[in-house]
């Protein structure tokens, strides 16, 4: 693909240049397990792009945020910690957008909401350990919307598992297909580089990143390279991979059906540009987004954005938000009014902000697939439109099931109804979900990661003054249930009435005592669906 301005889009000099920004734009996520290497990965690629000039300063965060008090800690110190939520960095032409989905223990809602704001995701997996269930996870919610995923296989210079046996883990567990772009030359000590499967030529790991062409695989050079029997497993296993892999189809590429896979080393800066230029040539820049009376496409003149993230500010002194808007089309301006689509008021975009890593700035303008952040006062909730003025209802910020279920304990019972409203202003602002059962007993919150109850107790402590704890909810999970048959729908609400309760927004969900009754119930209702999603 080409990042050429086409002939029709330079017909007018004012859309040729929202064309073009728009079109050199990738707005992207990096989804991994913990520990696969994704820290080091962002670094080397920021270091790419110039965004930061010292290596390490992305790890100093994290490892400053390594415990749950620490991170606590740090929030407050500092205000509000939003600097790395979103990394805007230009490389070869192309101005990156990276939007952050926190790892570890501050894995949360927002992990998910955020993928559902990129149009493309580098998916990074650890070479002796494959596939792990937080990139499963990860990989689906990509899958709600076929993002394409590019694959890094990181961590080649340490003992690694057989490159035909990650890709075809990689196909029949996430069912996606592969299509290796480099093949890896040894591994762990032995890993001198890869072999560019598309230009023949060989990238050694202490050269620089051109390389040196090659005749094929039987070039003499790989004999050099590997010793003995590595060399002829090596060649063998190119033939097998040969048979074997696909080849690479942008079509398919684009669809989310097929990854263009890399291997590499993120600490020895190693295939990191392959994945950046593999960004850059093949994924797409900002994708339509679907609103319910239509599809909204990012070079329209009329500038658009969603809401997909609320950032509260940890600092007591300061009861700003920031709502972190994705330009969905056309232009930002600082200064531009916008009209609230929820509340039908206008409002005054006075201080947009771009967040460059540690730092942030004021947004002078700001492009379809941008992510500005906003200022400003509980007004914004996520899902939130704001426009030039047309009614637009944005679909595809999903609710996911929260995996950690709790009932909040009062200790002064008397602070009952603060807490209810106190609860519910968290929830619309996306910290956690709240249940409501049917039969009027407490509310049960949910979480999909620990760290969030951590961050609800401390919230309502300082900003609301209750003191609380939580006790185990009585049940297991969360499933929203809908039904073709609104009869069946009401049947099963009533005959299951201690274990319905109603959301955020109203609609029922079926809350088990187990996950064998929830097997159990869904196999004796098959005309009730039960949705870990919620669109
Ligand atoms: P994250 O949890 O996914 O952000 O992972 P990190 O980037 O923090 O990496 C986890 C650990 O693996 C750290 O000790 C890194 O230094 C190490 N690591 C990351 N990439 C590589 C690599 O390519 N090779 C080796 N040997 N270690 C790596």
């Amino acid at each position: 693909m080409s990042n050429e301005p086409s002939a029709a889009a330079t017909a007018s000099p004012a859309k040729s240049r929202l064309a073009n920004e728009i079109e050199r734009r990738r707005t992207f996520a990096i989804i991994s397990h913990p520990d696969a290497g994704k820290t080091t990965l962002t670094e080397k690629l920021l270091l790419f792009g110039g965004a930061i000039q010292l290596a390490g300063q992305v790890k100093a965060k994290k490892d400053g945020r390594s415990t749950r008090s620490d991170w606590m800690a740090i929030e407050k110190s500092r205000g509000i910690s939003v600097a790395t939520s979103v990394m805007t960095f230009e490389y070869d032409g192309a101005v990156f957008n990276l939007l952050d989905t926190p790892g570890h223990e501050d894995f949360s809602d927002d992990t998910y909401r955020t993928l559902t704001a990129v149009d493309s995701a580098i998916m990074v997996i650890d070479a002796a350990r494959g596939i792990e269930t937080r990139t499963q996870k990860l990989f689906e919610i990509c899958r709600l919307r076929d993002i394409p995923i590019v694959t890094f296989i990181n961590k080649m210079d340490r003992e690694a598992r057989d490159p035909l046996d990650l890709l075809d883990e990689i196909e029949k567990t996430l069912a996606l297909d592969t299509a290796p772009m480099v093949w890896p030359i040894g591994q762990g000590r032995s890993f001198r580089g890869t072999y560019d499967l598309y230009q023949p030529r060989v990238r050694r790991l202490d050269e620089d990143y051109d390389g040196q062409p090659v005749s094929g695989p039987d070039d003499p050079l790989f004999a050099e390279l590997l010793e003995g029997d590595a060399h002829t497993r090596w060649r063998e296993e190119i033939d097998l991979a040969a048979e074997a892999c696909g080849r690479f189809d942008l079509d398919a590429f684009r669809h989310g059906t097929l990854t263009p896979v890399f291997f590499g080393s993120a600490l020895k800066n190693f295939g990191v540009r392959d994945v950046l230029d593999a960004l850059k040539t093949h994924a797409p820049p900002p994708l339509s987004q679907r609103a319910a009376t239509r599809e909204v496409v990012a070079t329209e003149p009329a500038m658009t954005g969603i809401v997909f993230k609320i950032q509260a500010n940890m600092d007591p002194n300061h009861r700003d938000r920031i709502a972190f808007m994705r330009v969905c089309s056309g232009k930002l301006t600082r200064g531009m009014k916008v009209k609230h689509v929820r509340s039908g008021k206008t409002m005054a975009l006075s201080a947009p902000q771009f967040f460059f890593a540690q730092d942030r700035s004021l947004a002078e303008e700001a492009f379809a697939g941008d992510v500005v952040g906003i200022p400003n006062r509980g007004v914004l909730r996520i899902g939130d439109a704001l426009t030039e003025g047309e009614d637009i209802t944005f679909l595809g910020i999903p609710s996911f099931a929260p995996e950690i279920l709790r009932r909040i304990r009062l200790e002064d019972a008397i602070k009952a109804k603060k807490l209810k409203d106190a609860v519910r202003e968290m929830a619309e602002e996306g910290v956690v979900q709240v249940f409501n059962p049917v039969d009027g007993t407490q509310p049960i919150v949910g979480v999909i990661g620990a760290l969030q109850l951590d961050v609800l107790a401390d919230r309502l402590k300082h900003e609301y003054g209750l003191a609380t704890d939580f006790d185990p909810a009585p049940c297991e999970a969360v499933r929203w249930i809908r039904s073709d048959d609104p009869a069946a729908l009401k049947a099963f609400i009533a005959a299951n009435r201690s274990s319905v309760a109603t959301d955020l927004d109203g609609d029922h969900v079926y809350i088990p005592s187990s996950i064998f009754t929830l097997n159990y119930n869904a196999g004796r209702n098959p005309e009730i669906q039960f949705l870990e999603i919620k669109t």
